[in-house]
């Protein structure tokens, strides 16, 4: 696929109002709201493909989804998410998923959840007759959870009327209306896509998600690539820098040290440029560059360890974070097919059960689940081809792992074993196969543990205990997964809106503009290019990009309309 931006063939200038580090969908979101705002911004990404968890790959013809696949309710202007893409010109085609998921449950039966809400919930009563008044009461509640979720966690308006819902778990919310264990099951098969077992997963954020799928759940034309690079493409074309393959090292901060801090003596510090190295690629820049604000989309331990560094941040903000669990990691086995049915694929497709214990979904509960993209975009794959992707959520201790191609051994042949049973042949049909653990996902996005969206959702960890997209050092905010209000592309497109409006609101005070004095960009001459070099093997103290497995080995720990 021809990329659809240009990126920057020379050096950065020397100052922006913003630089944004990390082009994942809340990095692209901010730097276009940025831009359409009239700010000059700079987006830096170590990879060389923009889009974060939301890009894609190309091996032997086929296109493979990186990891994201589900994308609720942008290709719906209704929507405010569908309307702020709109708004940002974004051209972006969308393929409407009906049905929206597909459960195969342990008892051999199949479920199929249209993307119809009264369709529906008609499915569920003729299913469980007898369920009926509860699978009412219980959608009310889905319902007003719902509501009041996205005044609380999507607008910022805290509500008293949440007070029920705020500390329950979707596990408790189902356990206290309904016995039948088929029925508990169905209305939670889905929970793979939190990371995080239901038994610790927020009610009101699964709400959020659930009713969303009604709005509308789609598919990108051309892929989650086209989608991120058509993002790239408008935040160019109005003006905006985009640096690949160029991972931020340090970010500068004057003052705000912890020691003087804790003597009370110190203002915090104050974010005023971003050391960089460009990593490959034609342009080579090693230096720095000034701004007025710093929006990190990056992971938030990696930016606060290893960017800022303590000596910039109050005592115990890095124990605290660490204190927080992480999403689970998902594995995938990305897998080409000549030949195979596309009827085959269909009723392959969703998430398969072996057992009935909804809270071990990371364990061995769930077998896997089966997305077919080319059943949506058949451009994904050449004539005659299908793309099979697995997902499988991996309850597991990053640190503990000792050989990484063992496991990866131990899981693919787990996963190949079972697609050799269900689809009988399907190993001759075979064309390209290649698997991604949860080191490669912290390999290609610095997601440290390879988790998949941020901070686990659970009750405790959203709204006032999940950490702000303003951060301890003035003029530094962060846009993503890992801060406010949540994981999964939704929560991180409304991430980005409240960055981009802290960052405006920073530019209005008076300080702004920055100040060009800062910057020290790649200098002529060798003198030049010793100092810059010099700024970056100082930044590389801290736990930077392209490491090698040993390195990552250390560094995941073991825990851990409008829109409605
Ligand atoms: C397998 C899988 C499936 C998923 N499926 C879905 C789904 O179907 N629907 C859904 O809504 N959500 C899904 N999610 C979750 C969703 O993808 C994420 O929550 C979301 O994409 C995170 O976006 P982000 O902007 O926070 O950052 P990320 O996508 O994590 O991007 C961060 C970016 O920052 C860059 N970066 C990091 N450090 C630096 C540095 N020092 N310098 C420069 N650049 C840096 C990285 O390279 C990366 O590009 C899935 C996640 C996974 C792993």
């Amino acid at each position: 696929m021809k990329r659809l931006f240009r990126g920057l063939r020379r050096a950065p200038d020397p100052c922006y109002d913003a630089v944004v580090i990390g082009s994942g969908i809340g990095g692209l979101i901010t730097a276009n709201l940025l831009a359409r705002d009239g700010a000059r911004v700079l987006l830096v990404e170590q990879h060389y493909m923009a889009g974060g968890y939301c890009s894609t790959f190309r091996r032997g013809g086929f296109t493979f989804d990186a990891a994201t696949h589900f994308y609720p309710l942008l290709g719906n202007p209704e929507t405010l998410t569908g309307a702020l893409l709109a708004d940002l010109g974004v051209e972006t085609g969308w393929v409407k998923m009906d049905p929206v998921d597909t459960f195969h449950l342990p008892d051999g039966s199949r479920f199929e959840v249209p993307a119809d809400l009264a369709a529906y919930l008609a499915k569920l009563h003729a299913e469980f007759p007898q369920e009926r008044a509860a699978l009412d009461a219980f959608f009310a509640e889905v319902r007003e959870a719902y509501l009041l979720g996205l005044l609380e966690h999507f607008r910022g308006r805290e509500t008293g009327r949440l007070a029920p819902y705020r500390d329950l778990t979707v596990r408790q919310a189902l356990d206290r209306r309904f016995a039948d264990r088929r029925l508990k099951l169905l209305l939670t098969a889905d929970c793979a896509h939190w990371g995080s077992p239901p038994g610790r997963t927020s009610f009101v954020f699964d709400s959020m998600l659930r009713l969303s799928y009604f709005l509308g759940n789609y598919y990108p034309k051309g892929g989650s690539q086209a989608f991120a690079d058509e993002l790239a493409r408008c935040f160019e074309e109005r003006g905006g820098h985009i640096l690949m393959s160029t991972a931020a090292r340090r970010i500068v901060v004057e003052g705000g040290a912890a020691g003087a801090r804790r003597s009370g003596g110190a203002k915090p510090g104050v974010a005023r440029g971003v050391v960089l190295e460009t990593l490959r690629g034609p342009v080579r820049f090693q230096g720095t560059v000034a701004c007025g604000a710093v929006v990190s989309n990056a992971d938030l331990l990696g930016t606060l360890e290893g960017l800022v560094g303590a000596e910039h941040l109050p005592p115990g903000i890095v124990q605290r974070l660490r204190g927080l669990r992480p999403t689970f990691p998902c594995w995938l086995t990305h897998i080409g097919l000549s030949g195979v049915p596309a009827e085959v694929l269909e009723r392959a497709q969703g998430y398969h059960w072996d057992s009935w214990d909804m809270d071990g979904v990371g364990r061995d509960a769930l077998r896997f689940k089966l997305f077919v993209p080319t059943l949506y975009e058949p451009a994904m794959a050449p004539p005659g081809g299908q793309v099979l992707i697995v997902q499988k959520v991996l309850e597991m201790d990053c640190a503990a792992v000792t050989d990484w191609p063992e496991h990866k051994r131990r899981v693919e042949s787990f996963v190949l074993g079972h697609l050799a049973r269900m689809i009988p042949g399907i190993e001759e049909r075979i064309v390209v196969r290649t698997s991604a653990s949860a080191q490669t996902a912290w390999r290609f996005t610095l997601n440290h543990q390879g988790a998949m969206l941020g901070w686990e959702m659970s009750p405790e960890q959203l709204g006032a205990g999940r950490p702000d997209l303003a951060s301890p050092v003035r003029n530094l905010f962060f846009a993503g997964h890992w801060v406010k209000p949540g994981g999964g592309i939704t929560p991180v497109i409304v991430s980005a809106q409240h960055a981009a409006q802290a960052v405006a609101g920073a530019m209005a005070c008076r300080e702004w503009p920055p100040r060009p004095a800062q910057s020290r960009p790649w200098p002529a001459g060798p003198a030049g290019a010793a100092a810059a070099a010099e700024a970056v093997e100082e930044a590389r103290g801290g736990p930077g990009p392209g490491r090698g497995p040993s390195a990552e080995r250390g560094a995941p720990r073991a825990r851990g309309g409008r829109i409605a």
